[in-house]
């Protein structure tokens, strides 16, 4: 009866994210100004090109002497070329004239070659010298020489827009004088946990209930992927409460995840609570395991996204298709990577339905937890940066063969135990 409401039932996961994208509130995201630090992980939401030259001047790479390439040739111990020191240049400071003929400036790491000169003697090869100093190694013009903009220069493009700023970003950002950063405004998110059998952690647990783990793999996710969170709770197995939570969250979040009541069970009470909320249901099913039973729906323009209750099915499906909406929400370009990798060990559930489990990629290889693979099951989560993206009508697979592994984002090092 559920079934009737729904514009799509068993989509495909291409599928389901076209549709996610197409139903998608239309509109230039929302910027913010931000102080630089607080820049890291949030979405560039313009191009930042540098004002200046990197370095700004032509410098040392080493303590020595600035010199005239042409008063240092055929220098050697024996035959020492014997130059009269100007003055000491550190870093920070600046050369106070043209280095002439016969001359040398000691330098230190990081200070400006004053003009004449086209080239450093490291110090090691010289006598140290204050006032004059002997050269013990003759040098080529622009030996140990740092030019001026060789890391990057005036009008580059070093930031663009719609770049995650990770901590090379934010050090590009500082190196070029941005102390403000336009970024997208994060997504708020509300996440919502269904389940008369629910108990928050710290409560004690009474008989037939469970800790509701979801919310916090969801919420804990959703901020990882750059969402802020706005409003988070359990929602009881009943229609009429489910969709007034809903109803109080909505307008204030840009995307409302739940997990829980999708399925076709009599307290699967989604279908009805969205049917109160006069959301537009778009699709239902989704042809990959775990996680079937998702549910897409749009209530008050607002995109609701509901997952499966089954832990690992709400995982699965959170990086397959809230990812992706959520990045494209942000501005974010960056796609979910892929990898093919060889099996280290064997996966004989085959079957007729797409099946994502979850691994350990590394090195073109991917390897499987040792815990239960079922999709209730969260411990055999730990360590695991990568899901396998298995094709409908697997017959199992065996250790050496070939899949493709979506990686998950910021977990790629993994810590496998
Ligand atoms: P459902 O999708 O509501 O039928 O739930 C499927 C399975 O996942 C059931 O065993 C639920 O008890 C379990 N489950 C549902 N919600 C949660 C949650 N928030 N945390 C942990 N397990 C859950
Ligand atoms: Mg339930």
């Amino acid at each position: 009866m559920e079934q009737k409401q729904y514009r799509h039932i068993g989509v495909s996961l291409e599928q389901a994210k076209a549709l996610m994208e197409q139903y998608l509130p239309k509109g230039e995201r929302c910027k913010e100004l931000v102080a630089l630090p607080e820049a890291l992980g949030r979405i560039a939401a313009e191009d930042y090109i540098s004002p200046i030259f990197q370095p700004p001047f032509p410098r040392s790479p080493l303590d020595g002497y600035a010199v005239r390439s042409d008063d240092i040739k055929g220098a050697s111990r024996e035959h020492p070329a014997v130059l009269t020191v100007t003055e000491e240049v550190d870093a920070g400071g600046y050369p106070s004239s043209e280095l002439s003929r016969g001359k040398a400036v000691r330098i230190m790491t990081g200070a400006p070659i004053p003009e004449g000169a086209d080239c450093i003697v490291k110090q090691e090869e010289t006598d140290y010298g204050e006032e004059e100093v002997q050269i013990y190694q003759e040098h080529p013009a622009y030996d140990n020489y740092c030019y001026r903009g060789e890391d990057f220069k005036k009008g580059d493009c070093l930031v663009k827009k719609g770049t995650r700023i990770t901590y090379v970003e934010l050090g590009l950002l500082a190196g070029m004088g941005y102390d403000q950063v336009s970024v997208f405004q994060r997504p708020k998110v509300a996440v919502f946990a269904t389940g008369d059998e629910l108990t928050d952690p710290g409560k004690p647990l009474l008989p037939g209930k469970i800790y509701n783990s979801n919310l916090y793999l969801l919420m804990g996710r959703i901020r990882e992927m750059g969402g802020e969170i706005t409003a988070s709770g359990i929602v009881p197995d009943n229609e009429e409460e489910a969709a007034r939570v809903l109803k109080a969250s909505i307008t204030k979040a840009d995307l409302v995840v739940t997990t829980g009541g999708v399925s076709v069970g009599k307290r699967d009470i989604i279908h009805g609570a969205l049917e109160v909320l006069g959301a537009e249901k778009i699709f239902w099913k989704v042809q990959v395991k775990p996680g079937t039973p998702t549910v897409f729906s749009i209530a008050e323009r607002t995109p609701v996204i509901s997952l499966s209750g089954n832990p690992f099915g709400a995982v699965a499906n959170l990086e397959l298709l809230v990812s992706p909406l959520l990045h494209s929400m942000m501005g974010d370009h960056s796609l979910l990577p892929r990898r093919k990798a060889v099996l280290e060990d064997g996966f004989p559930k085959g079957g007729k339905v797409r099946r994502i489990v979850r691994g350990y990629y590394r090195d073109g290889k991917v390897y499987l937890p040792k815990g239960l693979h079922s999709s209730g099951a969260i411990s055999s989560m730990r360590g695991c940066n990568c899901l396998l993206d298995i094709p409908s009508g697997s017959k199992g697979l065996s250790k050496g063969d070939t899949v493709e592994v979506i990686l998950i984002l910021g977990m790629e090092a993994g810590i496998w135990n």
